[in-house]
């Protein structure tokens, strides 16, 4: 098993290594369920998912002996099939290109949207095909007597035909199944699916508990790489996972600011723009003379010209939006580092004015 492995499957939300934060949750939620289909949602990096996954196993648990808020067991054959990701009665539909990160590889019963042997690459949607074979699994009989689950995750990656098929479901349910959408962006997804749900939300866990856990995960100066993250703690295992440590990003806005685009070598457009973001957030922040979210204070080097910030946010979140599109890494990163180098400095030391990357520039 690999070190990532190790790390996905610990983070089970019911049994060993499970997420602490989200044992309440869990209790709370098999408490109040009453609709057929929950909507989980909050920031993304703080266990949707894993949450997703231990109510079905809760509702799935044949532990005859246990109240319904003490499941699951564990132990039954139904939590045992769950865990080797194999219940006839479980359906997780996430696009093929978050099955590696997420630990769930496909299983029995699981649909393959890009078919077997495919070569195309991973999609990063849930397609209309894999939607529909969920609402035929959901309305064929139990195999096991306790209903059945489909878990769809993240639930704004449905595309427009997708999520219009996943609608007809929930206005007309059939046979015994539940739904369980996670999301990060609720808003994003159709408001006649969100109306139809009974809405879970999934705060940040307390900081505590949070750097506990990552400690647990041979994380060094977790409360660093929780601030980076927002408070998210499985976006700051993320992080340490993909080796930017607490000096790493405690060094990044002073190297911004003297325009070493180096700093962000290797960590991808999204991820570095979000990095940017962050520093800019901080930047702009102290310049209002308000507190920063993800670097301590004196970690931010700024002359605080709050127009030159904006201007810099405002290119950042252009890019941001456009960062499927296939220009060219570097470059984009080299150009975004400039107008940071731009935005950030004394107007002493600034050096020739960048212009904005074109958005048509495919390097
Ligand atoms: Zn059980």
């Amino acid at each position: 098993m690999s070190e990532r492995e190790t790390a996905t499957s610990d983070r089970d939300a019911s049994g060993e290594g499970a997420l602490p934060w989200l044992a309440a949750p869990l209790r709370r939620t098999l408490e109040t369920q009453r609709a057929h289909a929950l909507l989980i949602h909050g920031p993304g990096g703080v266990g949707q998912f894993e949450l997703a996954l231990a109510l079905a196993k809760g509702w799935l648990c044949e532990a005859g002996d246990r109240a319904l808020v003490d499941r699951p067991c564990g132990h039954c054959a139904s939590c045992k099939l769950h865990a080797a990701r194999s219940h006839p009665d479980l359906l997780v539909l996430v696009p093929d290109a978050l099955r590696e990160s997420l630990g769930w590889d496909l299983g029995a019963g699981e649909v393959d949207e890009a078919g077997e042997g495919s070569k195309r690459k991973p999609s990063k949607e849930i397609r209309v095909e894999a939607v529909r074979a969920a609402i035929a699994f959901a309305t064929t009989t139990s195999a096991r007597g306790r209903g059945k689950v489909v878990v769809v995750h993240p639930a704004e990656r449905m595309n427009e035909v997708a999520a219009s098929a996943f609608l007809k479901t929930l206005e007309e349910p059939a046979g015994d199944a539940r739904f369980l959408l996670c999301s990060a962006a609720p808003e994003s997804l159709l408001a006649t699916i969100r109306s139809r749900c009974q809405h879970v939300v999934l705060p940040v866990p307390p900081a505590a508990e949070a750097e506990a856990w990552l400690v647990r995960h041979g994380v060094a100066q977790p409360g660093v790489l929780l601030a980076a993250s927002g408070g998210q703690p499985q976006a700051a295992l993320d992080f340490a996972e993909r080796g930017i440590d607490a000096a790493a990003w405690l060094a990044l806005p002073r190297r911004i600011a003297a325009g070493d685009a180096s700093a962000l070598q290797g960590w991808g457009l999204a991820a570095a723009v979000g990095a940017l973001q962050k520093i800019c957030h901080d930047a702009a922040a102290l310049a209002c003379g308000g507190a920063t979210r993800y670097f301590p204070r004196e970690r931010i080097v700024s002359d605080g010209n709050l127009d030159r910030l904006l201007r810099w946010s405002r290119e950042l979140a252009r890019v941001a939006a456009e960062a499927e599109h296939p220009w060219s890494t570097d470059l984009a990163i080299e150009s975004l580092v400039g107008q940071g180098q731009e935005a950030l400095k004394t107007p002493r030391s600034r050096g020739r004015p960048r212009e904005p990357l074109s958005l048509n520039s495919t390097g």
